[in-house]
Formats: structure tokens, sequence, C-alpha cells
């Protein structure tokens, strides 16, 4: 066993040998949710101008040129979370006991706070600040890289109570971890398949088809293009995929910049109109940082809304059942 269970650390599972981080410390943060009140939402939110405080110093942010940091002045502020679930890089320290595998849940978790403003979503936004958001996660991947024990970056957004958000105020969440998440492997280990078979990248090809067949693509502009999966797991599972290959996110260009974030808003904006405003996640998949073949991994923003609860079933089963057709979902997104 570990010297401290308390501390985060990583367990794998000895049956499906799926990693496990387990954050026991996590379970004591407090849920702005259950205790904001409409009144003093503003004067107890720690993501609030004013309340700079309430969070651990800041590790970057875009402010006004005379403004301090740590104070207000800021239009997007990144800091450690206050309950990570995983604590800055040390020593390893590992235990492994022919059956129970873990070490110590070394990692970078940090918070992304998108706006000043208390109330406004994501979706709210114009597309100049959406635009410096996703600069700010270029940012924040590059610089977490740089640590060698770095294995994986993973910027996601929990949009929403039922999507896992702790606090209402806008954020998203950045963390580095020293081993490759599991859905990421799934989807390395089936691009390198296919590239083995075919000597070709899967996106790029499933994205050729689409364009022939545009009962699922949503959209396109220069550089990106929306499509709702042939195979979606949940109803409107929505890919945002860059139209030439790219293995990094990290990558990307000033003015691929901009056509993300035009694309991105109109897409979030659809999803918004048509289920009224749900809770949603997204994530960036990016390149692993060490892949056998360098190139054959296809950066995308899988975008989820939270329509349907996970049941049995698919916990179970791994399974997914989507009541809704992707090329129907695909339909309704493409409706003015
Ligand atoms: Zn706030
Ligand atoms: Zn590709």
């Amino acid at each position: 066993m570990l010297t401290n269970n308390n501390k985060p650390h990583f367990r794998k599972d000895p049956v499906s040998g799926t990693w496990v981080i387990v954050s026991a410390e996590r379970g004591d943060r407090p849920s702005a949710w259950i205790n904001e009140r409409e009144e003093d939402g503003i004067n107890k939110c720690p993501f609030c101008p004013g309340n700079e405080k309430q969070t651990p110093p800041e590790v970057y942010s875009l402010r006004r040129n005379e403004s301090m940091p740590n104070s207000p002045g800021w239009s997007i502020r990144v800091v450690p979370n206050k309950f990570p679930a995983l604590k800055n890089f040390g020593p390893i320290e590992y235990s492994d006991t022919n059956l129970f595998e873990s070490f110590s849940g070394e990692g970078f978790h940090e918070v992304i706070i998108e706006t000043p403003y208390h109330d406004k979503r994501l979706v709210d936004l114009e597309i100049e600040n959406i635009r410096k958001i996703f600069q700010v996660y270029k940012e924040r991947i590059v610089n977490l890289k740089k640590s060698k024990q770095v294995q994986y970056v993973l910027v996601f957004k929990n949009q929403g109570k039922s999507a896992g958000a702790s606090i209402p105020h806008a954020h998203s969440q950045v963390i580095a971890t020293p081993i490759l998440p599991k859905q990421i492997e799934d989807e390395v280990s089936g691009m390198e398949n296919y590239f083995e078979e075919t000597k070709r990248c899967v996106l790029c090809d499933m994205m050729k088809e689409e364009f022939k067949n545009s009962s699922r693509l949503v959209t396109s502009n220069n550089d990106f293009c929306v499509l709702e999966p042939f195979a979606s797991r949940f109803p409107f599972e929505t890919w945002i995929v860059p139209l030439k290959h790219q293995p990094f996110f990290e990558d990307i260009k000033e003015d691929e910049i901009f056509n993300l974030s035009r694309i991105f808003t109109a897409t979030l904006k659809k999803i918004d109109k048509i289920l009224s405003k749900p809770a949603y996640n997204f994530v960036i998949h990016t390149s692993p940082l060490r892949l056998k073949r360098k190139a054959t991994f296809h950066w995308h923003i899988e975008l989820i809304p939270k329509v349907t609860h996970v049941a049995g079933f698919e916990r179970g089963a791994g399974f997914f059942i989507n009541p809704v057709l992707p090329e129907k979902a695909a339909a309704m997104l493409k409706e003015d």
C-alpha cells in the first residue's frame, strides 16, 4: 500500500486493466451549486473578480496591462484546482503487490476561468472571447508538456451541474497525467490499426466519406467540419474535426483558431437552442506525446450534450444505446 491513501493516487483494476484516480480529498470540496442563493452568488463565488484570494495563486492570465496578478482586471484566468484530482509532480511512489498495482497521484490540475462575468455561459461569449479561450488551452498544453513525466494533457469542460460542474461560473479544466487516459488509448490503437492496414488516417477517410454523403455532415469552413459521427454513442454527439491532418491541437495556427472559434460557437448556439440550454461536456482529443508513429493521430473535439443518463446496460456492457439517429441530429443542427 502507499504510505498515504488520503492523497490522490492511481489504482489499476486487475480485471480490466483500467486505471482509476482515487482522490478522497475531493469528496470534501464545497458545492457552490448547493449553497448558492441568487443574491450571494457573486459574493461567494471563488471565480468572480474581487474574490481572487479564494483560489490558489494564478499560473496564467490575460489581463489589462496595469492590473496586478490575483486582482481584478483579467479576462481569462488560470489557477491550480483548489481540490485537485492530482497533486503536482514530485518523486513518484509505486506500490505493486502481485495483484494490486498503484502509484501516487502525480500530475497537474488547472481551472481556466473563461470570463469575469458570473452569469455568462460559454455560449453567451463573443467569438473573440472564445478565440482567446482556445489560445489559452494551447498555451497551457504547451506549458504542461514541458514536464518530462507528463504523458497526456486533457482539456475538457463540464457545463451544468448534471454534466459534473461543481461551480456555476463558466470554466474549463486541464489535467496533465503521467499515464494515457483509457479512451485516448483506445482511439490511438484504433487509428494505428487502421493506418497499419491502409497507410491512411481513419479520420481523414471518414471526412472524405461524410463530404460525399452529407447526411451526417452539419457544416464546414476552410479549416474545420462539424459532423455527427456514424456510431454516435449519445444523442447529438458532435465532433469538430480539422480538415487538414494534424495530430496535435497545440500546433494550431492563428487563423485556424479563428475558424475553430467561429464554427464552435455556431455549433454550441445551435445545440443550445435545439436542446434548450442542455448541460454538456466537451473534450479536446489531441495526440499523446509519445506514439509509435507520431503522425497517426488526428486531433478533434468531442462535444456531448447531456440528454440521456448512462444506465445499467451501458455501465455493465460498455455498449451505448443511442435513441437519436445521428442523421436526424445532423438534419436538426442544419436547420435555421
Ligand atoms: Zn462567479
Ligand atoms: Zn487525418
